[in-house]
């Protein structure tokens, strides 16, 4: 087992700012006129690549040299990256004073906020967080509790409840109408949701334990139900910034109506050709409506696209302009030059990848540097075979979105550990570990997390429990480690990495009883504890795993770390807001973009052409688009299939594009007059082998 981290602290850096910042100089006049907008509303909607995000960095400067304290500036993006890469950018503007602003996600904040002002709310001091897989588990654990699951109707299922409870939550949507919208034969059963739903509530609530949605709603509860600490939460900012408007949902328009309260210094930036996350409630009317919500509201559109050669404009106006609803314009560049933007037909698979590298190398070879390359895709699981050639060639790459680390069973595994010991009452993860334990099975640990409810979750309360014969040695070894790392707590840096390490004295020989495939395992737990050496404690690690979970190889901090010249791989919704000199968009196949499941409703595929959109804007000067033709799809347990070019790409769209095929290299000639030689190795013989045992060392 590898042993504790060093800490190695940053550096202070200071940053010489070179005021005073010439804003007419660095905008256009409608950018300009945006960031120096005075007090009151402000929206800007406009394309992608037409300056949003820089004028609303500029306009942070702006602010600050007006003379805003920055600790009264939030600025609200839709990663912690992209808050920090803006808040970085305002730095090199006016020096090292723009530090103070504060910059993250909606959740983030929610949770800096809950923690502060909860207690005053009557939220739970210590409480946790769910992420998405424990909110579903919970729910299962609702569902149970009424005796809903032994029906002898089929009842929805945990992920079904939680989709329908969060959708809820999220649009205000009353739960009957999307019943009957999205699940028609469920519609039936509404009542029973609804006592799962308040279940489920009360579940959390005694628990001290909050899911995503009610990070939201509970900061929009403050500001709205409780009018002192309203003003005390929304007493903290005067301005307000929030960037990819587009992607907020009616709770976070309530939000920022709260945070308004006092003032109405509120600038929202977004483009809905580029809404991409209607699927989880976020909604365009929030751009639509703002000039009737603040009254008076300034508006400013931007039509000039900065980023990208005006041949790539014409490939993405035409793709977007096939959009059924669209309100911003066709978008122009002054940059003329460029070729068109490239459609490679691939024969399959493997040539795709071949493309895609060798391209690479070839741009790479003209001195664009890697990272100035991005390979975009739909889902995660579509660059493996890519990833392999790369790393085949030894070419250094990040990948983005997608990443499934913390989902893993054996990570949650561990983290249920350290989350019972920060809230005794996290009953999801009671279960989870008790589950582990051998000799102990449902009903045992049902009545174990009985009898600690029935304590009031006191520390002693496991202890106390009496397990049957079965599960004694369980029972009193887990006892043992949790009453040892809890009276060892408080003092070392790395504290939580010494607890990670503790509790894998004994969970790593549970793993390799439970699963195949033990050695990748321990090394993610490795490096579980390598990032936990990075936290001042326990209860700051299991947020922001929660809250910033690891995005990106390199967060992760796999290899690649002396590397800055590094490719990236992305998803396209982590891409959004992102721009490349070349950038590869692979997979192009109907069914894989737009993605087979979203073939269900028009709004889904709308939603996903506006995906396509956002991945195809995010190039300068290079754009490809790749498809292969013989897609062999386990998914649909065909063997190679023909498959067609995405609808998207019509035939008006691809001619903004060059067609171009893969030369396809021929075997070399085989020489039928070659003469007969005693093998070099028999392959017979190789083959026979290969079931045999082992030679004996
Ligand atoms: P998206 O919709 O994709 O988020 P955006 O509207 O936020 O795009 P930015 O990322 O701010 O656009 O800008 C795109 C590129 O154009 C950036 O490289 C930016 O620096 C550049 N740019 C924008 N406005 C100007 C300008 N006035 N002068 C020079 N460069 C500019
Ligand atoms: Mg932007």
């Amino acid at each position: 087992m590898s042993s504790d981290p060093r800490l190695y602290p940053p550096r202070e850096r200071t940053v010489e700012p070179k005021r005073p910042v010439d804003f007419a100089a660095e905008l256009n006049e409608a950018q300009h006129k945006a960031a120096t907008h005075p007090d009151g509303p402000l929206l800007i909607v406009a394309g992608a690549g037409t300056g949003k995000t820089r004028t609303l960095v500029y306009r942070v400067a702006h602010l600050i040299e007006r003379g805003v304290p920055p600790q009264r500036i939030l600025l609200l993006t839709f990663t912690r990256r992209s808050a920090q890469e803006m808040l970085a950018r305002a730095e090199r503007l006016v020096g090292q004073t723009s530090r103070g602003v504060h910059g993250g996600t909606f959740h983030g904040t929610a949770h800096r906020l809950l923690r502060r002002f909860g207690p005053e709310v009557g939220l739970a001091a210590d409480f946790t967080i769910l992420d998405q897989g424990d909110s579903e588990d919970l729910m299962q654990i609702s569902r149970a509790a009424l005796g809903l699951g032994d029906k002898t109707k089929r009842f929805p299922k945990k992920e079904t409840l939680h989709h329908v409870y969060s959708r809820h939550v999220n649009t205000d949507i009353p739960v009957g109408a999307i019943l009957r919208d999205e699940y028609p034969r469920f519609v039936e059963f509404e009542d029973d949701f609804a006592r799962v739903f308040a279940d489920f509530t009360a579940r959390k609530q005694d628990r001290g334990l909050l899911d995503y949605d009610d990070l939201l709603l509970y900061w929009a509860l403050m500001l709205e139900a409780v009018p002192a600490v309203a003003d005390k939460v929304a007493g903290l900012y005067d301005h307000i910034l929030v960037d990819e408007y587009q992607d907020t949902n009616v709770l976070q328009a309530r939000i920022l109506k709260g945070m308004c309260r006092m003032h109405r210094n509120i600038t929202v930036v977004g483009d809905d050709a580029q809404s991409i996350y209607a699927f989880r409630g976020a909604t365009i009317r929030n751009i639509l409506d703002f000039p009737r919500e603040y009254h008076g509201a300034k508006t400013v559109t931007l039509e000039e696209n900065y980023r990208s050669t005006q041949p790539i404009l014409d490939a993405t106006n035409l793709l977007i302009s096939r959009a059924e609803e669209r309100f911003s314009k066709d978008l122009y560049s002054k940059r003329t030059g460029g070729e068109k933007p490239w459609l490679v037909t691939a024969q399959d698979e493997n040539q795709q990848t071949r493309f895609v590298v060798d391209r690479i190398l070839e741009l790479h070879e003209e001195d664009i540097p890697l990272r100035e390359m991005a390979v975009l895709f739909r889902a995660g699981y579509m660059s493996a075979d890519l990833e392999i050639e790369l790393t085949a060639r030894n070419i250094p790459f990040d990948k983005w979105g997608g990443i499934k680390f913390l989902e893993a069973a054996h990570v949650k595994d561990v983290l249920a550990f350290l989350r019972v010991l920060e809230n005794p009452r996290d009953e999801v993860s009671w279960y989870r570990l008790l589950l582990l334990m051998p000799g102990i099975g449902e009903v045992t640990a049902r009545n174990a997390v009985q009898s600690m409810a029935d304590l009031a979750w006191s520390h002693d309360s496991f202890g106390r429990f009496t397990p049957p014969p079965r599960a004694k040695e369980a029972h009193g070894a887990l006892v043992r480690l949790l009453a040892d790392l809890r009276t060892r707590s408080g003092g070392d840096e790395s504290r939580v990495a010494y607890e990670i390490a503790r509790v894998r004295a004994m969970y790593d020989d549970i793993l390799r009883e439970r699963y195949d495939r033990v050695d990748p395992r321990l090394s993610d737990l490795d490096q579980l504890q390598t990032i936990a050496g990075g936290y001042p404690d326990r209860a700051t690690f299991l947020s922001a795993l929660a809250l910033e979970p690891p995005s990106s190889t390199s967060d992760l901090g796999f290899g690649g770390e002396s590397e800055d010249d590094t490719l990236v791989l992305s998803t396209a919704h982590s891409a959004k807001g992102r721009e490349w000199d070349a950038v590869f968009l692979i997979w192009a196949v109907d069914g894989w973009f737009p993605m087979a499941r979203a073939l269900g409703s028009d709004d889904e595929i709308e939603e996903e052409r506006r995906l396509m959109y956002v991945a195809m804007t995010r190039a300068r000067n290079h754009l490809a688009v790749s498809y292969p033709l013989n897609v062999y799809d386990t998914r649909r347990g065909a063997d190679y299939s023909m498959d067609q070019l995405s609808r998207f790409l019509d035939r008006g769209v691809r001619r903004a594009f060059q067609r171009v095929t893969l030369e396809t290299p021929t075997d070399a000639a085989i020489d039928p007059e070659a003469p007969a030689k005693a093998p070099e190795v028999d392959l017979k013989a190789l083959l026979k082998n290969r079931f045999a045992p082992p030679p004996a060392p």
